[in-house]
């Protein structure tokens, strides 16, 4: 029969008396039966931890409880630091960032730096200069060059004396035990297991120094082996644990069996008891992480309970999937395969920051768009951010959205914001674009000013990379015309249109008076200067007024998609239009 624990509270639903016994396993698994055992697990503890002297009580007293405004939320990231920063960390640090200071809680960083293997040199600051160049700030945790807040240290490498005293504790309280099993002896095990169709691990028959007695401890640590310290489980798979899910909803978990690792060889925790320890005094209340840790979020709950502590809230965010462009499939991203998963990307193809972090709005909050929408112009952490309209079963990353939802962030930036972004970007990614783009800056910021600001903005750039082709005419060094004209235009139609416009040419013309001037052209050269009449009539004429004004765009932009022409040629000045214009007449 199934028995169900809250996962808060340890309390079991039903079946109190088992609760009992339940509650003095963790106690004090072992002490009720004699005195003896107690004793040993006192020397043991003293034994394996002859070097820590704090007591629990010791630890507790220098995290005091956080004092926070009533629904104030405590959140982190606890990212390691392998040199790589991929979507998924930026996705969840967003939910993080979000609860906390939407809550007027307190959002921090805290380094997972236990798995000396994988870390890399300058892993940290990769972290902390990646998280800051997205606009997320820390409100306590590492920095650069040490960390800020009180309840660190918050690298967990200089954590060590805290995981101990802890560990010593559950020794003490015959809820640890050390493990002297070699690779070959536990492979052997997992052969087995394999053979017999069981459940792999270290447990019930498998777990074989969980009894041992002290004797065989004693005469293993005199040889110097090695050992890990597990923890004594007293779950049972038969049993179900209740878990809420922030995001995946109500579910049951089957109680952990296995005597899990709680602290590695050398003397370093696991994942699984540094988040208890850290999350439990660090005053975290919502643990936000990726799904794959479900799997192991009955250990979690069973080292909150074995603590004493209240577990957090967890908010187990889906995986980032695409369509594969192969097979058209949903897959998870793959470092190997997709060079969007890394951070390092975005930068370097020229996506603006609130394009990214708007991109992942709309995949963590399904209503975020219809918000956009409504309030255009507004702050994105505006947004009531909730945990409750995020999708439990998996974020489709789309880049062509990524596109999409970038050239309306970018639209509704002003000239200057985008001068500065496209000028910080082309110094570092296309210095040649960057002396022309910067030259003169009144000019350029002009050019970027068209079209923007109004309710309907132009949306020409999804990346700061587009700048480039978006206004490459403008430079002479970049200017490449094509002179196509349009079927309907003669190249001895085209040099009258031009011969008839340099002289009139005025950039100070008001936008009315520069189309009469067009329209007179139109006229003069066959065309109707009035679209109507063109399409009333269209044999009377050689084509439609935009013919004309098309004529002329060409020869000034060299191509026939630019901007407003008359800001364009206004920006560009007379002597630069009279020689456009005279050097298409002459190619003509
Ligand atoms: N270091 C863990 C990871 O990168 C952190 C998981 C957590 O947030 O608890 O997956």
């Amino acid at each position: 029969m199934a028995v169900f624990l809250d996962d808060t509270t340890g309390q079991r639903a039903s079946e109190s008396a088992i609760y009992s016994i339940y509650i003095l396993c963790y106690n004090g698994a072992n002490n009720g039966e004699n005195g003896v055992k107690n004793m040993d697990n006192q020397k043991l503890a003293e034994l394996l931890f002859p070097n820590i002297t704090s007591t629990p009580e010791d630890i507790e007293a220098r995290y005091p409880r956080r004092e926070l405004s009533e629904g104030a939320k405590v959140t982190r990231i606890a990212p390691s630091p392998t040199g790589f920063m991929h979507l998924g960390n930026l996705y969840g640090a967003l939910v993080d960032e979000r609860l906390a200071h939407q809550s007027g809680g307190v959002f921090y960083l805290r380094i997972e730096d236990t798995d000396k293997k994988r870390e890399v040199e300058g892993g940290v600051k990769m972290i902390i200069d990646t998280f800051h160049s997205f606009g997320l700030s820390f409100d306590e945790g590492a920095t650069l060059d040490g960390e800020t807040g009180i309840y660190g240290p918050y690298r967990q490498s200089q954590r060590a004396e805290i995981y101990q005293t802890y560990v010593k504790s559950l020794v003490q309280r015959g809820l640890a035990y050390p493990c002297f099993c070699t690779e070959a002896e536990l492979e052997a095990a997992h052969k087995e297991q394999e053979q017999k169709k069981e459940n792999f691990g270290y447990y019930g028959p498998y777990a074989v120094w969980r009894d041992r007695p002290i004797e065989d401890i004693e005469a293993e640590l005199k040889k110097g082996s090695p050992y890990v310290v597990r923890f004594r489980s007293e779950g049972n798979i038969e049993n179900k644990v209740r878990h809420e899910d922030l995001v995946k909803g109500k579910m049951e978990v089957t109680e952990n069996d296995q005597d899990i690792v709680l602290l590695k060889s050398d003397g370093i925790p696991t994942y699984h008891f540094a988040h208890v320890v850290d999350d439990h005094l660090m005053g975290t209340s919502i643990v936000v992480r990726g799904e794959e840790w479900l799997a192991t979020l009955p250990v979690h709950l069973q080292l909150f309970r074995a603590m004493g502590w209240k577990a957090p809230k967890y908010a187990h965010t889906a995986q980032l999937m695409k369509l594969d462009p192969e097979t058209g499939g949903k897959r998870k991203l793959s470092k190997r395969k997709d060079p969007e998963l890394a951070l390092s990307y975005y930068y370097k193809e020229g996506y603006s920051v609130p394009a990214v972090m708007e991109y992942l709005m709309t995949l963590l909050n399904s209503n975020f768009e219809e918000w956009r929408r409504a309030n255009p112009d507004a702050p994105m952490n505006d947004f009531p951010f909730s945990t409750k309209k995020m999708s439990a079963s998996g974020a489709l990353f789309d880049i062509d959205k990524l596109n999409d939802v970038s050239k309306n962030v970018i639209s509704h930036m002003t000239a200057e914001a985008v001068y500065d972004a496209v000028t910080k970007w082309s110094a570092d990614n296309d210095p040649e674009f960057h002396a022309l783009f910067t030259r003169n800056p009144e000019i350029t910021k002009g050019y970027l000013a068209i079209g923007r600001g109004s309710k309907k903005p132009r949306k020409d750039l999804a990346l700061w990379s587009d700048t480039k082709p978006y206004m490459d005419f403008m430079f002479d060094e970049l200017f490449m015309p094509d002179y196509t004209m349009p079927e309907r235009v003669s190249s001895e139609d085209a040099k009258a249109i031009l011969a008839a416009f340099k002289p009139q040419f005025d950039e100070n013309d008001s936008p009315d008076c520069f189309f009469e001037k067009i329209k007179g052209i139109a006229e003069q050269t066959g065309f109707a200067s009035d679209t109507k009449a063109y399409k009333e009539h269209p044999e009377q004429y050689k084509g439609p007024v935009g013919d004309v004004s098309m004529v002329i765009r060409i020869a000034v932009a060299g191509r026939q998609n630019a901007p407003d022409l008359q800001s364009v040629m206004k920006l560009m000045g007379r002597e630069k239009v009279q020689a456009r214009l005279e050097r298409c007449m002459a190619a003509l």
